[in-house]
C-alpha cells in the first residue's frame, strides 16, 4: 500500500456525502483510539488540517455529535451512519478522517495500527505532551 497520498476524494457509504481532503502525512497518520467513544466507532483515523478538508457534496445530511467536554465534533452521515470525520480534541487544528472512506483505501490494508490513549486524554492531564501510544493491533494470519 502507498502511504503516501496527498489528496484523496472520500465518501460515506451511501455516497450522500462526498468530501476531498489533503492530508497532513498521507496514511503514516493512521491510528485507532481507545476513548469511550472510539472503541467503539472503531475506525482508523488518519490526519488533515482543518482547511484541507473540502466537503463537495452533502453537507445537509452531516449529522455531529459531541460528548463529554464537547470539544471534539464527531461528523457523520445521517443517512447511513457513517463516520467521515471528526475535528480534534487534542488539536482543534486538525480533523481525524475516516481512512475507510478514502477512494481504495481499507482499514484492513493496515499491518499494524498504533492506539492513540484517549482513556488517558492529554487535556485531562494538563501536563502530558500529547497523545502516547497505548498499544499497537496488529493482524494474525488467518489459520
Ligand atoms: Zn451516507
Amino acid at each position: 500500500m502507498n502511504k503516501d497520498i496527498g489528496e484523496i476524494n472520500g465518501a460515506c457509504h451511501c455516497g450522500g456525502v462526498r468530501f476531498q481532503v489533503t492530508l497532513s502525512d498521507g496514511l503514516h497518520s493512521a491510528r485507532r483510539c481507545n476513548c469511550s467513544y472510539c472503541r467503539m466507532r472503531g475506525a482508523v483515523a488518519v490526519s488533515a488540517e482543518l482547511a484541507d478538508l473540502r466537503i463537495l457534496q452533502g453537507e445537509d445530511l452531516l449529522t455531529v455529535y459531541r460528548f463529554n467536554t464537547k470539544s471534539a465534533q464527531h461528523f457523520f452521515c445521517s443517512r447511513c451512519g457513517i463516520y467521515t470525520h471528526h475535528q480534534r480534541r487534542s488539536n482543534p487544528d486538525q480533523y481525524g478522517v475516516n481512512a475507510a472512506c478514502l477512494e481504495g483505501v481499507s482499514p484492513f490494508d493496515f499491518a499494524e495500527v498504533p492506539v492513540s490513549d484517549g482513556i488517558a486524554h492529554p487535556k485531562d492531564n494538563p501536563g502530558s505532551s500529547g497523545s502516547r501510544l497505548a498499544g499497537v493491533l496488529r493482524f494474525i494470519p488467518a489459520e
